[in-house]
């Protein structure tokens, strides 16, 4: 598969796929999260996860990430364009976060594509913290400075998670899809995730909510007051054309911008 995964990003059959980050109230769609899509051939559809950890092992993960982050800055000013604060989030590595040079590699993206730092956000996990946390605290601060949007995902699942958010200049927390997955079945789980929604809302942190699959789960983010939807509820993953042609649906109705 390593050798596959090295044609793959030399000749750029990685793909990324866009799903849509909604305000639950209005449906409107605020954001996007870029997420990676590998097709082989042979081996059919491989999983992020094991994408991921693979490129981690054998160093193309910077690569990997590279045509990631240059692709969806890219699409991102071209949507920020015509549509009012539209951001843009990246999921972001371990191996990359601990790079010294994550920083100046974001900086000549943005100046390159000419998009203002607000309409990017990165999502880390805990793991990327954990590598080397001295490097990540400084490119965390440098990139706060910035105006790039921080973003903790997978909150709740890793060891340390409001501990993190202490040491870090996190501006959002995406809760963990475990949690609202068990609400059903669970009062414990409604419990904390409404617990982390308050001490999220009282550290002036905005909170996103991932899964979301039912109204029902809808109707308990809206209740709680949560500022990002996103899940199949909303929209699936997608492709970049599909995402504009519903984005132009939503913003423009009557334009032909995408037709
Ligand atoms: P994540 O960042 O937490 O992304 C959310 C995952 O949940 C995505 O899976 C998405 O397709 C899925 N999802 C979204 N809404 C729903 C829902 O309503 N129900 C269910 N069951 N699932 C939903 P995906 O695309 O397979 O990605 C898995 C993980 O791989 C991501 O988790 C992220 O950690 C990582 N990943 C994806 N793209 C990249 C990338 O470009 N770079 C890096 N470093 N990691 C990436
Ligand atoms: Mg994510
Ligand atoms: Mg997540």
């Amino acid at each position: 598969i390593e050798g596959y995964l090295l044609q793959a990003v030399r000749n750029d059959d990685l793909m990324l796929y866009f799903q849509p980050k909604v305000s639950p109230m209005t449906h409107k769609w605020v954001g996007a999260e870029a997420l990676l899509r590998w097709r082989h051939p042979v081996l059919g559809d491989i999983s992020n996860e094991t994408l991921i950890h693979m490129a981690e092992q054998n160093g193309l993960i910077f690569e990997v990430g590279n045509f990631v982050l240059r692709s969806a800055i890219e699409k991102a000013k071209e949507w920020s364009e015509y549509v009012d604060d539209f951001k843009m989030a990246i999921n972001v590595s371990a191996v990359q976060l601990k790079n010294v040079q994550f920083y100046e590699q974001i900086v000549h993206l943005l100046e390159t594509y000419h998009l203002p730092a607000r309409f990017l956000e990165l999502e880390v996990t805990e793991s990327g913290l954990i590598a080397d946390e001295v490097i990540a605290k400084n490119t965390l601060e440098s990139l706060h400075d910035l105006g790039v949007t921080l973003s903790l995902d997978d909150f709740g699942t890793g060891y340390a998670s409001f501990g993190y958010l202490k040491k870090f200049p996190f501006d959002a927390i995406k809760v963990d899809k475990s949690f609202i997955d068990q609400m059903h079945n669970s009062e414990d789980d409604t419990e904390i995730v409404r617990s982390i929604v308050q001490i999220a809302k009282k550290l002036d942190l905005q909170v996103a909510i991932e899964g979301i699959e039912n109204e029902e789960q809808e109707q308990f983010i809206i209740q709680e007051g949560c500022d990002i939807g996103q899940g199949y509820l909303y929209g699936k993953p997608m492709t970049c054309h599909e995402f504009e042609q519903n984005l132009a649906d939503q913003n423009y109705p009557n334009s032909s911008r995408y037709a």
